[in-house]
C-alpha cells in the first residue's frame, strides 16, 4: 500500500486515487488532491536536487507545496519558527545554506537580518511558481533527505536534522505489516493539524494525513478555542498534540464539542494522569502516546488505546517501540542496564536522521552504530513498556537521591487549584539540590496546602522546598517546558536578593 515511500510519489498516488478530495483547508483556503499535486510538480520544477529551500511563516497551503515540491525534486525543506528573533532565524539559514528563504511579511524584521540570501515574500509565492520552466521534474529516491529542522535548543544551540523521505513511512509501515492498528488514518477520517510544521510534530502528523489522502484541517498557528471550533465546524475525527494544547483544549468552554473526536495521539512531553483522566472523562475517544525526537523522525514508540486504563500501571509507560524499532536503556559508558533499572534510553529506528545538517562531531556523538542517543532517562519493564523519568539533564539530585522533574508536575497537577507547574533543582547547603516548584494557580491555594497534598503521593526528598507563584510556565511552541528560562529567573531574583 506504502510502496511509494517518497512524498511526492504518496501524493501522486493519492491524487490519482481521490483528485477532487480536500487534501487540506488551512486559513480560509481550501485545497484538493489533484490541486496540491499539481502546484507541488510547478514548485519541483523551480528547484535543483541537493538545495536547502527555507521557510519562515505560518503554515499555509504553499508551505505544503513547497514541501511535495522538494521532495519531487529532491530539495530539503528546511522550515523555521516564526517566533524566532533575526539573529537566530540568520543563524538557521547560514547554517543550512539556504539558497532562498520563502517569508511571511509579518515576518519582514527578522528577515531584514539575514543577509545575503534571496527572499521571496509569500504573497509573490504565485508569481515565482509561474515561472516555473516545463518538463517533468526528477523524482528523488526514498534515501534522499527531504527535510532539515532544526532542534529547539532546549537543550543547547540548535543543530539541523537532516531527515529522509523513507522515515515518514516507517511507523505506518510497520504496523500495517504487523497488523496493529495503534496509529490509523480511515478513508473517511478528517485530521486536525494544530501543532506546527517547523516542528517534527506538527510536520510528521500533517504528512501522514496527507499521504493517506484524507481531509487535513491545518492551523496557521494555534489557539485553544479556535482548535475546538474547527473540530466541530469541521467533523474532525483525529488529531495530534502536545499535552500542553490538550490541557488547554479541554479548558475551552466548549470542550463538549471535542466529542467528534475518535482519536487523540499525544506526545512531546510528559504527561500526567490527571490530565489523561481528565480527557477521557470529557472527550471519551481513544488515546495514543507516541514518544520520539526529531532525532528519530518523530515517533518511535507508541502507547496504544488499548493501554489507556485509568489507574492502570501502564498509564505512565510511553509506550513500546514499533515493530523494527529498537529500543534499549544504557549506562552512562553506553552498556545496556537490567530491566527496571534507570539508565539513558537509545533508539534505532528506520526513521532515525540521517546527520546533523555540516556537524559530524555532533552526529559522532548522537548517532552511535545506527542508535541515537535520547538525552531522556528512563526504564523498559518485563513486557518492554518504556517508562521515561526526564530528560537526564534535568535530573535534580537531592541528598544522592535522583528526582525527575516530570514526576513532581505530574503530582502537581493532580491539585484542582494548579493551572500549571515546573520544577527545578537548586542548590541547597543542606542537600546540595533542592527541588524548587513555580506554580500557576487556578484558584487560591497556599504553600502549605500544596506541600501537606503531595506529602501523600511523593517520597520527602522529592517535596519542593519552596513554591513561588508566577502567572506563567515558560514553554516552547511544542509545549515544552523552558527549564532554561526558569533557571535565569531563579538567579536573576536571588541575585536581586543577595544585593
Ligand atoms: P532540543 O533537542 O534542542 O531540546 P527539542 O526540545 O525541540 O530540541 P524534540 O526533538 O522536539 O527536541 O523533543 C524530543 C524530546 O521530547 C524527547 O527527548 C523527550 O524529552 C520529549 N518527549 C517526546 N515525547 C514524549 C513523551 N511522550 N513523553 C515524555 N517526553 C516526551
Amino acid at each position: 500500500m506504502l510502496a511509494e515511500r517518497t512524498l511526492g510519489a504518496a501524493l501522486r498516488a493519492r491524487a490519482a486515487l481521490r483528485p477532487g478530495h480536500t487534501a487540506l483547508v488551512c486559513g480560509g483556503v481550501e485545497q484538493s488532491y489533484v490541486e496540491l499535486d499539481r502546484e507541488s510538480d510547478r514548485v519541483a520544477r523551480c528547484l535543483r536536487a541537493g538545495e536547502r529551500v527555507a521557510f519562515l511563516g505560518k503554515e499555509s497551503p504553499h508551505y505544503y507545496e513547497l514541501l511535495f515540491g522538494c521532495s519531487r525534486a529532491g530539495a530539503v525543506l528546511v522550515p523555521i519558527n516564526w517566533r524566532l528573533t533575526g539573529a537566530e532565524v540568520a543563524h538557521i539559514v547560514a547554517d543550512s545554506g539556504a539558497t532562498v528563504l520563502f517569508a511571511d511579511r509579518g515576518c519582514a524584521k527578522a528577515v531584514e537580518q539575514v543577509p545575503d540570501t534571496p527572499v521571496v515574500w509569500l504573497d509573490g509565492f504565485e508569481g515565482w511558481k509561474a515561472g516555473a520552466p516545463d518538463g517533468a521534474p526528477v523524482e528523488s529516491g526514498p534515501d534522499d533527505p527531504v527535510a532539515q529542522l532544526y532542534t529547539s535548543g532546549t537543550t543547547g544551540l540548535p543543530k539541523g536534522v537532516v531527515l529522509g523521505q523513507r522515515g515518514f513511512f516507517a511507523v505506518r509501515a510497520s504496523l500495517a505489516e504487523a497488523g496493529l492498528d495503534w496509529l490509523d488514518w480511515r478513508a473517511d477520517d478528517v485530521s486536525l493539524v494544530g501543532v506546527p510544521g517547523f516542528h517534527i510534530g506538527g510536520l510528521w502528523w500533517a504528512v501522514q494525513g496527507l499521504t493517506s489522502g484524507i481531509t487535513n484541517v491545518i492551523m496557521p498557528a494555534f489557539a485553544s478555542g479556535e482548535a475546538v471550533r474547527l473540530v466541530g465546524e469541521h467533523g474532525v475525527t483525529i488529531t495530534c498534540v502536545v499535552p500542553a494544547m490538550l490541557r488547554l483544549m479541554l479548558d475551552e468552554p466548549e470542550a463538549a464539542r471535542l466529542r467528534g473526536l475518535r482519536k487523540i495521539v499525544y506526545g512531546g512531553s510528559p504527561i500526567s494522569e490527571a490530565l489523561l483522566s481528565r480527557c477521557l472523562d470529557v472527550v471519551g475517544c481513544e488515546l495514543a502516546q507516541i514518544y520520539g525526537l526529531t532525532e528519530t523522525g518523530n515517533t518511535a514508540v507508541c502507547l496504544p488505546p488499548s493501554e489507556h486504563v485509568p489507574g492502570g500501571a501502564r498509564m505512565r509507560a510511553a509506550g513500546r517501540p514499533y515493530p523494527g524499532v529498537e529500543l534499549e536503556v544504557r549506562d552512562s559508558s553506553g552498556h545496556p542496564v537490567p530491566v527496571g533499572e534507570v539508565g539513558e534510553v537509545w533508539l534505532r529506528s528506520p526513521a532515525n536522521m540521517l546527520e546533523y545538517w555540516g556537524n559530524p562531531a555532533a552526529t559522532a556523538e548522537s548517532l552511535v552504530d545506527g542508535w541515537v542517543r535520547t538525552g531522556d532517562a528512563g526504564h523498559v519493564d518485563d513486557e518492554g513498556f518504556v517508562f521515561l523519568r526526564d530528560r537526564v539533564k534535568d535530573m535534580i539530585i537531592v541528598a544522592g537521591e535522583n528526582v525527575y522533574p516530570a514526576e513532581i508536575e505530574g503530582a502537581l497537577a493532580g491539585h484542582p487549584a494548579i493551572a500549571d507547574s515546573a520544577v527545578i533543582g537548586v542548590p541547597d547547603e543542606r542537600w546540595g539540590e533542592a527541588v524548587h516548584a513555580f506554580v500557576v494557580l487556578k484558584e487560591k491555594a497556599t504553600a502549605r496546602e500544596l506541600m501537606t497534598f503531595l506529602k501523600g503521593t511523593l517520597a520527602a526528598f522529592k517535596l519542593p522546598l519552596r513554591y513561588e507563584f508566577v502567572e506563567t510556565i515558560p514553554r516552547n511552541p511544542s509545549g515544552k517546558i523552558l527549564r532554561r528560562v526558569l533557571r535565569e529567573q531563579f538567579w536573576r531574583d536571588r541575585d536581586r536578593q543577595v544585593n
